[in-house]
Protein backbone atom coordinates (compact mmCIF):
# COMPACT_ATOMS: atom_id res chain seq x y z
CA UNK A 1 0.00 0.00 0.00
CA UNK A 2 1.44 3.80 -0.75
CA UNK A 3 1.43 5.80 2.32
CA UNK A 4 0.45 9.15 0.84
CA UNK A 5 1.48 11.93 3.33
CA UNK A 6 -1.50 13.82 5.13
CA UNK A 7 0.48 17.27 5.75
CA UNK A 8 -1.44 19.83 4.76
CA UNK A 9 -4.76 17.63 4.05
CA UNK A 10 -8.29 18.66 5.64
CA UNK A 11 -10.46 15.98 6.99
CA UNK A 12 -13.60 16.71 6.12
CA UNK A 13 -16.94 15.40 8.33
CA UNK A 14 -19.93 15.58 7.83
CA UNK A 15 -21.98 14.36 11.07
CA UNK A 16 -25.55 12.62 10.60
CA UNK A 17 -27.75 11.81 13.44
CA UNK A 18 -26.87 8.44 13.52
CA UNK A 19 -23.96 8.55 10.78
CA UNK A 20 -20.27 10.13 10.19
CA UNK A 21 -19.31 10.26 6.60
CA UNK A 22 -15.41 11.23 6.32
CA UNK A 23 -12.93 12.45 3.70
CA UNK A 24 -9.34 13.37 3.98
CA UNK A 25 -8.52 15.24 1.36
CA UNK A 26 -5.80 18.08 -0.23
CA UNK A 27 -7.18 20.77 -1.40
CA UNK A 28 -4.61 22.04 -3.53
CA UNK A 29 -3.56 18.66 -5.01
CA UNK A 30 -7.51 17.67 -4.86
CA UNK A 31 -6.05 14.29 -4.10
CA UNK A 32 -8.73 11.80 -1.71
CA UNK A 33 -6.09 10.27 0.66
CA UNK A 34 -8.70 8.49 2.28
CA UNK A 35 -12.51 8.44 3.00
CA UNK A 36 -15.23 6.17 5.11
CA UNK A 37 -18.79 5.92 6.85
CA UNK A 38 -19.69 5.10 10.11
CA UNK A 39 -23.12 4.15 10.52
CA UNK A 40 -25.79 3.61 12.86
CA UNK A 41 -23.94 4.90 14.97
CA UNK A 42 -25.83 4.80 18.70
CA UNK A 43 -27.77 1.61 17.62
CA UNK A 44 -27.11 -2.31 16.91
CA UNK A 45 -25.01 -3.18 15.02
CA UNK A 46 -23.32 -0.25 13.88
CA UNK A 47 -20.27 -0.28 11.31
CA UNK A 48 -17.36 1.22 10.08
CA UNK A 49 -15.75 1.28 6.47
CA UNK A 50 -12.76 3.08 5.43
CA UNK A 51 -10.76 3.30 2.01
CA UNK A 52 -7.19 4.21 2.02
CA UNK A 53 -4.38 3.07 -0.50
CA UNK A 54 -6.10 1.26 -2.65
CA UNK A 55 -8.09 -1.24 0.13
CA UNK A 56 -11.36 -0.89 2.00
CA UNK A 57 -11.42 -2.30 5.42
CA UNK A 58 -15.13 -2.79 6.82
CA UNK A 59 -15.57 -3.59 10.68
CA UNK A 60 -18.41 -3.85 12.69
CA UNK A 61 -17.43 -1.94 15.31
CA UNK A 62 -19.42 -1.17 18.54
CA UNK A 63 -19.53 2.52 18.49
CA UNK A 64 -21.94 4.03 21.26
CA UNK A 65 -21.27 7.71 19.62
CA UNK A 66 -20.06 10.01 17.54
CA UNK A 67 -16.44 10.44 19.94
CA UNK A 68 -16.13 6.76 19.14
CA UNK A 69 -17.04 6.45 15.89
CA UNK A 70 -14.03 9.57 15.07
CA UNK A 71 -11.60 7.42 17.38
CA UNK A 72 -12.32 3.97 15.32
CA UNK A 73 -11.67 6.01 12.08
CA UNK A 74 -8.18 7.26 13.88
CA UNK A 75 -6.89 3.50 14.52
CA UNK A 76 -7.80 2.67 10.72
CA UNK A 77 -6.01 5.92 9.67
CA UNK A 78 -3.22 4.58 11.99
CA UNK A 79 -3.42 1.36 10.37
CA UNK A 80 -3.28 2.76 6.72
CA UNK A 81 -0.25 4.28 8.20
CA UNK A 82 -1.51 8.09 8.72
CA UNK A 83 -1.85 8.59 12.35
CA UNK A 84 -3.83 11.42 12.40
CA UNK A 85 -3.30 13.69 15.49
CA UNK A 86 0.91 13.99 14.30
CA UNK A 87 -0.02 14.06 10.61
CA UNK A 88 0.31 17.70 10.05
CA UNK A 89 -3.56 18.43 9.19
CA UNK A 90 -4.08 21.74 8.24
CA UNK A 91 -7.79 21.67 9.59
CA UNK A 92 -10.95 19.63 10.33
CA UNK A 93 -13.52 21.20 7.86
CA UNK A 94 -16.93 20.89 9.08
CA UNK A 95 -20.59 20.50 7.25
CA UNK A 96 -23.27 22.39 9.17
CA UNK A 97 -26.61 22.56 7.82
CA UNK A 98 -27.99 25.92 9.38
CA UNK A 99 -26.15 29.03 9.84
CA UNK A 100 -29.71 30.76 10.43
CA UNK A 101 -28.84 34.78 9.62
CA UNK A 102 -25.51 34.45 12.14
CA UNK A 103 -23.37 32.79 9.58
CA UNK A 104 -22.17 33.88 6.00
CA UNK A 105 -18.89 32.10 5.95
CA UNK A 106 -16.70 29.52 6.56
CA UNK A 107 -15.68 30.22 10.23
CA UNK A 108 -13.10 28.90 13.00
CA UNK A 109 -14.79 27.27 15.44
CA UNK A 110 -14.40 28.45 19.06
CA UNK A 111 -16.07 27.79 21.71
CA UNK A 112 -18.49 30.52 21.12
CA UNK A 113 -19.31 29.37 17.59
CA UNK A 114 -20.30 25.88 19.02
CA UNK A 115 -22.81 28.04 21.04
CA UNK A 116 -24.09 29.66 18.34
CA UNK A 117 -24.71 26.75 15.70
CA UNK A 118 -26.40 25.29 19.20
CA UNK A 119 -28.56 28.34 19.91
CA UNK A 120 -29.80 28.02 16.07
CA UNK A 121 -30.41 24.30 16.39
CA UNK A 122 -34.16 25.10 16.42
CA UNK A 123 -34.18 26.14 13.21
CA UNK A 124 -32.20 22.62 11.47
CA UNK A 125 -33.93 20.42 14.67
CA UNK A 126 -32.46 16.96 12.65
CA UNK A 127 -29.00 18.18 11.43
CA UNK A 128 -27.59 21.07 13.35
CA UNK A 129 -27.38 19.22 16.95
CA UNK A 130 -25.60 15.91 14.67
CA UNK A 131 -23.15 18.53 13.37
CA UNK A 132 -22.79 19.89 16.78
CA UNK A 133 -21.86 16.80 17.92
CA UNK A 134 -19.01 16.17 15.27
CA UNK A 135 -17.98 19.38 15.93
CA UNK A 136 -17.55 18.56 19.78
CA UNK A 137 -15.92 14.54 18.95
CA UNK A 138 -13.15 16.35 16.73
CA UNK A 139 -11.97 19.08 19.07
CA UNK A 140 -11.87 16.35 21.27
CA UNK A 141 -9.96 14.02 19.31
CA UNK A 142 -7.78 16.41 17.48
CA UNK A 143 -7.88 19.09 19.60
CA UNK A 144 -4.39 20.28 18.34
CA UNK A 145 -5.91 21.21 14.41
CA UNK A 146 -7.97 24.16 14.04
CA UNK A 147 -11.68 23.08 13.27
CA UNK A 148 -13.63 24.80 10.66
CA UNK A 149 -17.22 25.23 9.75
CA UNK A 150 -18.71 25.16 6.17
CA UNK A 151 -22.25 26.11 6.16
CA UNK A 152 -25.00 25.03 3.35
CA UNK A 153 -27.23 27.99 4.17
CA UNK A 154 -23.98 30.40 3.37
CA UNK A 155 -23.98 30.88 -0.26
CA UNK A 156 -27.39 32.05 -0.13
CA UNK A 157 -27.71 34.49 2.78
CA UNK A 158 -27.31 37.39 -0.07
CA UNK A 159 -30.43 36.09 -2.09
CA UNK A 160 -32.85 38.76 -2.69
CA UNK A 161 -35.47 40.12 -0.43
CA UNK A 162 -38.52 39.28 -2.57
CA UNK A 163 -36.87 35.85 -3.07
CA UNK A 164 -35.85 35.45 0.94
CA UNK A 165 -39.20 36.64 2.09
CA UNK A 166 -42.04 34.47 3.18
CA UNK A 167 -45.77 36.37 2.83
CA UNK A 168 -46.99 36.07 6.18
CA UNK A 169 -47.33 38.43 9.34
CA UNK A 170 -43.83 40.57 9.39
CA UNK A 171 -43.56 40.24 13.30
CA UNK A 172 -43.93 36.88 13.25
CA UNK A 173 -41.33 36.01 10.70
CA UNK A 174 -39.07 38.71 12.21
CA UNK A 175 -39.44 37.22 14.98
CA UNK A 176 -38.83 33.66 14.52
CA UNK A 177 -36.44 33.53 12.03
CA UNK A 178 -38.92 32.75 9.55
CA UNK A 179 -37.15 33.54 6.08
CA UNK A 180 -35.89 31.56 3.03
CA UNK A 181 -32.39 30.62 3.43
CA UNK A 182 -31.43 27.71 0.92
CA UNK A 183 -29.52 24.52 1.52
CA UNK A 184 -27.01 22.71 -0.64
CA UNK A 185 -25.62 26.14 -0.54
CA UNK A 186 -21.99 24.60 -1.21
CA UNK A 187 -22.88 22.34 -3.96
CA UNK A 188 -24.38 24.99 -5.84
CA UNK A 189 -21.29 27.45 -5.33
CA UNK A 190 -18.83 24.75 -6.47
CA UNK A 191 -20.81 23.53 -9.20
CA UNK A 192 -21.69 27.02 -10.76
CA UNK A 193 -17.68 27.97 -10.73
CA UNK A 194 -16.86 24.96 -12.24
CA UNK A 195 -19.47 26.17 -15.03
CA UNK A 196 -17.75 29.08 -15.68
CA UNK A 197 -14.44 27.19 -15.45
CA UNK A 198 -16.01 24.86 -18.60
CA UNK A 199 -17.29 27.57 -20.16
CA UNK A 200 -14.16 29.73 -19.97
CA UNK A 201 -16.14 32.43 -18.73
CA UNK A 202 -15.56 34.94 -15.95
CA UNK A 203 -18.35 33.74 -13.35
CA UNK A 204 -19.51 37.42 -13.26
CA UNK A 205 -21.28 37.19 -17.08
CA UNK A 206 -22.96 33.77 -16.92
CA UNK A 207 -26.45 34.08 -16.15
CA UNK A 208 -27.38 29.83 -14.72
CA UNK A 209 -29.23 27.44 -13.36
CA UNK A 210 -28.11 24.70 -11.26
CA UNK A 211 -30.05 21.79 -10.71
CA UNK A 212 -28.81 19.52 -7.62
CA UNK A 213 -30.70 15.94 -7.81
CA UNK A 214 -29.38 13.71 -5.32
CA UNK A 215 -31.72 12.30 -2.35
CA UNK A 216 -32.29 15.48 -1.44
CA UNK A 217 -32.50 17.86 -4.50
CA UNK A 218 -32.55 22.06 -4.84
CA UNK A 219 -32.41 24.12 -8.20
CA UNK A 220 -30.88 27.51 -8.06
CA UNK A 221 -30.75 30.26 -10.29
CA UNK A 222 -27.29 32.18 -10.50
CA UNK A 223 -26.90 35.44 -11.91
CA UNK A 224 -23.06 36.51 -12.13
CA UNK A 225 -22.17 34.16 -9.63
CA UNK A 226 -24.48 35.48 -6.55
CA UNK A 227 -27.75 33.12 -6.65
CA UNK A 228 -30.92 35.59 -7.24
CA UNK A 229 -33.36 32.40 -6.10
CA UNK A 230 -33.50 28.85 -4.55
CA UNK A 231 -35.93 26.16 -4.50
CA UNK A 232 -35.17 25.28 -0.58
CA UNK A 233 -36.45 27.26 2.29
CA UNK A 234 -36.44 27.85 5.87
CA UNK A 235 -35.77 24.00 5.63
CA UNK A 236 -34.31 21.58 3.29
CA UNK A 237 -38.51 20.52 3.08
CA UNK A 238 -39.20 23.00 0.24
CA UNK A 239 -39.00 22.77 -3.22
CA UNK A 240 -38.74 19.71 -5.26
CA UNK A 241 -39.87 15.98 -4.99
CA UNK A 242 -37.13 14.34 -3.33
CA UNK A 243 -36.20 10.98 -2.12
CA UNK A 244 -38.49 10.83 0.39
CA UNK A 245 -39.06 14.72 1.15
CA UNK A 246 -42.39 16.15 -0.40
CA UNK A 247 -41.04 19.46 -1.25
CA UNK A 248 -43.49 22.03 -2.15
CA UNK A 249 -46.96 21.72 -0.57
CA UNK A 250 -49.98 23.46 0.19
CA UNK A 251 -49.38 24.40 4.06
CA UNK A 252 -53.08 23.65 4.05
CA UNK A 253 -52.40 20.04 3.84
CA UNK A 254 -50.79 19.97 6.78
CA UNK A 255 -53.68 21.63 8.91
CA UNK A 256 -55.97 19.10 7.50
CA UNK A 257 -53.62 16.07 8.29
CA UNK A 258 -53.82 18.17 11.91
CA UNK A 259 -57.73 18.21 12.37
CA UNK A 260 -58.47 16.03 10.50
CA UNK A 261 -56.32 13.08 10.53
CA UNK A 262 -55.50 13.78 14.07
CA UNK A 263 -51.79 13.73 13.09
CA UNK A 264 -49.15 15.20 15.73
CA UNK A 265 -46.10 17.83 14.65
CA UNK A 266 -43.83 14.68 14.98
CA UNK A 267 -46.35 12.48 12.65
CA UNK A 268 -46.59 15.23 10.26
CA UNK A 269 -42.64 15.74 10.34
CA UNK A 270 -41.94 12.18 10.22
CA UNK A 271 -44.26 12.35 7.08
CA UNK A 272 -43.06 14.99 5.33
CA UNK A 273 -39.16 13.57 5.58
CA UNK A 274 -39.02 10.45 5.37
CA UNK A 275 -42.73 8.72 3.74
CA UNK A 276 -43.22 11.72 1.58
CA UNK A 277 -41.18 12.44 -2.00
CA UNK A 278 -40.50 8.92 -4.48
CA UNK A 279 -40.51 7.14 -1.91
CA UNK A 280 -44.55 8.12 -0.42
CA UNK A 281 -45.42 8.24 -4.41
CA UNK A 282 -44.05 4.87 -5.46
CA UNK A 283 -42.19 2.67 -2.01
CA UNK A 284 -39.05 3.75 -3.70
CA UNK A 285 -36.47 6.69 -3.15
CA UNK A 286 -33.36 4.88 -5.22
CA UNK A 287 -34.03 6.58 -8.84
CA UNK A 288 -32.34 3.13 -10.17
CA UNK A 289 -35.56 1.20 -8.91
CA UNK A 290 -37.75 3.83 -10.26
CA UNK A 291 -36.13 3.50 -13.65
CA UNK A 292 -35.99 -0.57 -13.33
CA UNK A 293 -39.64 -0.72 -12.00
CA UNK A 294 -41.09 1.53 -14.64
CA UNK A 295 -39.58 -0.44 -17.68
CA UNK A 296 -41.54 -3.22 -16.14
CA UNK A 297 -44.90 -1.18 -16.54
CA UNK A 298 -45.38 -0.14 -12.63
CA UNK A 299 -47.53 2.30 -13.14
CA UNK A 300 -47.11 4.00 -9.38
CA UNK A 301 -42.92 4.28 -10.50
CA UNK A 302 -44.13 5.91 -13.61
CA UNK A 303 -46.24 8.79 -11.54
CA UNK A 304 -43.76 9.09 -8.79
CA UNK A 305 -41.31 9.82 -12.39
CA UNK A 306 -43.98 11.95 -13.80
CA UNK A 307 -44.61 14.15 -10.54
CA UNK A 308 -41.03 14.21 -9.83
CA UNK A 309 -39.91 15.77 -13.58
CA UNK A 310 -42.99 18.15 -14.04
CA UNK A 311 -42.34 19.84 -10.11
CA UNK A 312 -38.52 19.76 -12.08
CA UNK A 313 -39.75 21.78 -14.92
CA UNK A 314 -42.15 24.46 -12.86
CA UNK A 315 -38.29 25.38 -11.48
CA UNK A 316 -36.93 25.68 -14.49
CA UNK A 317 -39.32 27.66 -16.44
CA UNK A 318 -39.73 30.17 -13.22
CA UNK A 319 -35.88 30.78 -13.08
CA UNK A 320 -35.12 31.29 -16.49
CA UNK A 321 -38.31 34.47 -16.21
CA UNK A 322 -36.03 35.18 -13.00
CA UNK A 323 -32.72 35.34 -15.07
CA UNK A 324 -33.86 36.92 -17.94
CA UNK A 325 -31.23 35.28 -20.61
CA UNK A 326 -29.98 31.97 -19.60
CA UNK A 327 -26.37 30.65 -20.49
CA UNK A 328 -26.42 27.25 -19.21
CA UNK A 329 -28.17 24.90 -17.39
CA UNK A 330 -26.49 22.23 -15.01
CA UNK A 331 -27.97 18.74 -13.53
CA UNK A 332 -25.36 17.61 -10.52
CA UNK A 333 -26.05 15.02 -7.72
CA UNK A 334 -26.20 11.23 -8.05
CA UNK A 335 -29.56 11.85 -9.94
CA UNK A 336 -28.18 14.79 -11.73
CA UNK A 337 -25.14 13.24 -13.00
CA UNK A 338 -26.43 9.31 -14.00
CA UNK A 339 -30.02 10.06 -14.89
CA UNK A 340 -30.17 10.59 -18.27
CA UNK A 341 -33.80 10.58 -18.76
CA UNK A 342 -34.55 12.76 -15.86
CA UNK A 343 -32.07 15.12 -17.93
CA UNK A 344 -34.35 14.37 -21.27
CA UNK A 345 -37.42 15.14 -19.73
CA UNK A 346 -36.58 18.02 -17.59
CA UNK A 347 -35.83 19.70 -20.71
CA UNK A 348 -37.95 18.30 -23.39
CA UNK A 349 -39.80 20.48 -25.85
CA UNK A 350 -37.73 23.65 -25.22
CA UNK A 351 -35.90 23.77 -28.48
CA UNK A 352 -37.84 27.48 -28.74
CA UNK A 353 -35.89 28.90 -26.19
CA UNK A 354 -32.73 27.53 -27.29
CA UNK A 355 -32.25 24.37 -25.33
CA UNK A 356 -31.98 21.14 -27.22
CA UNK A 357 -30.40 18.10 -25.47
CA UNK A 358 -28.27 16.00 -27.88
CA UNK A 359 -29.56 12.54 -27.28
CA UNK A 360 -26.30 11.06 -28.21
CA UNK A 361 -24.04 13.16 -25.70
CA UNK A 362 -26.79 12.82 -22.92
CA UNK A 363 -26.18 9.00 -23.03
CA UNK A 364 -22.45 8.87 -22.70
CA UNK A 365 -21.65 8.19 -18.74
CA UNK A 366 -18.68 9.84 -17.62
CA UNK A 367 -17.19 10.96 -13.86
CA UNK A 368 -16.35 14.17 -15.70
CA UNK A 369 -17.98 17.42 -16.47
CA UNK A 370 -19.69 17.55 -20.04
CA UNK A 371 -21.53 19.59 -22.36
CA UNK A 372 -24.82 18.06 -23.45
CA UNK A 373 -26.66 20.39 -25.51
CA UNK A 374 -26.91 20.18 -28.82
CA UNK A 375 -23.84 22.34 -30.72
CA UNK A 376 -26.64 24.55 -32.27
CA UNK A 377 -28.38 25.76 -29.33
CA UNK A 378 -27.80 29.11 -27.56
CA UNK A 379 -27.77 27.60 -24.02
CA UNK A 380 -25.40 25.19 -23.00
CA UNK A 381 -26.82 21.95 -20.95
CA UNK A 382 -24.17 20.28 -18.98
CA UNK A 383 -23.48 17.75 -16.65
CA UNK A 384 -20.89 18.51 -13.73
CA UNK A 385 -20.38 16.25 -10.70
CA UNK A 386 -20.44 18.07 -7.58
CA UNK A 387 -17.47 17.45 -4.92
CA UNK A 388 -18.92 19.08 -1.48
CA UNK A 389 -15.66 17.53 0.18
CA UNK A 390 -13.20 19.54 -1.74
CA UNK A 391 -15.58 22.60 -1.08
CA UNK A 392 -15.28 22.32 2.36
CA UNK A 393 -11.96 21.37 2.20
CA UNK A 394 -10.81 24.50 0.19
CA UNK A 395 -12.92 26.99 2.26
CA UNK A 396 -11.62 25.54 5.49
CA UNK A 397 -8.15 25.50 3.79
CA UNK A 398 -8.97 29.44 3.02
CA UNK A 399 -9.95 30.39 7.01
CA UNK A 400 -6.77 28.91 8.30
CA UNK A 401 -4.48 29.36 5.66
P1 LIG B 1 -27.24 12.51 -1.29
O1 LIG B 1 -28.32 13.55 -1.33
O2 LIG B 1 -27.49 11.42 -0.30
O3 LIG B 1 -25.83 13.07 -1.27
P2 LIG B 1 -26.53 11.57 -3.93
O4 LIG B 1 -26.16 12.83 -4.60
O5 LIG B 1 -25.45 10.58 -3.62
O6 LIG B 1 -27.43 11.79 -2.67
O7 LIG B 1 -27.62 10.86 -4.86
C1 LIG B 1 -28.16 9.62 -4.47
C2 LIG B 1 -29.21 9.22 -5.46
O8 LIG B 1 -28.67 9.22 -6.79
C3 LIG B 1 -29.66 7.78 -5.25
O9 LIG B 1 -30.70 7.69 -4.34
C4 LIG B 1 -30.12 7.39 -6.62
O10 LIG B 1 -31.48 7.70 -6.70
C5 LIG B 1 -29.38 8.30 -7.56
N1 LIG B 1 -28.47 7.55 -8.42
C6 LIG B 1 -27.22 7.15 -8.14
N2 LIG B 1 -26.70 6.46 -9.19
C7 LIG B 1 -27.64 6.45 -10.16
C8 LIG B 1 -27.73 5.91 -11.47
N3 LIG B 1 -26.71 5.24 -12.01
N4 LIG B 1 -28.87 6.10 -12.15
C9 LIG B 1 -29.90 6.76 -11.61
N5 LIG B 1 -29.88 7.30 -10.39
C10 LIG B 1 -28.78 7.14 -9.67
Amino acid sequence: MTVTSATGAVLVLNAGSSSLKYQLINPDTEIVIADGIAERIGEMQSSITHHQGGETITQDAELPDHRTAISVAQDLFAECGTALATAGLLAVGHRVVHGGQIFHRPTLITDDVVEEVGRISDLAPLHNPANLIGIEAARSQLPQVPSVAVFDTAFFHGLPDAAATYAIDREVAEHYGVRRYGFHGTSHEYVSGRVADFLGRPIGEVNQIVLHLGNGASASAISGGRPIDTSMGMTPLEGLVMGTRSGDIDPGVLLHLNRVAQLGVDQIDTLLNKWSGLKGLCGENDFRSITEKMAAGDSGARKAYEVYIHRLRRYIGAYMIELGPVDAITFTAGVGENAASVRADALAGLEHYGIVVDAERNAVRSKEARRISADDATVDVLVVPTNEELAIARQAATVVG
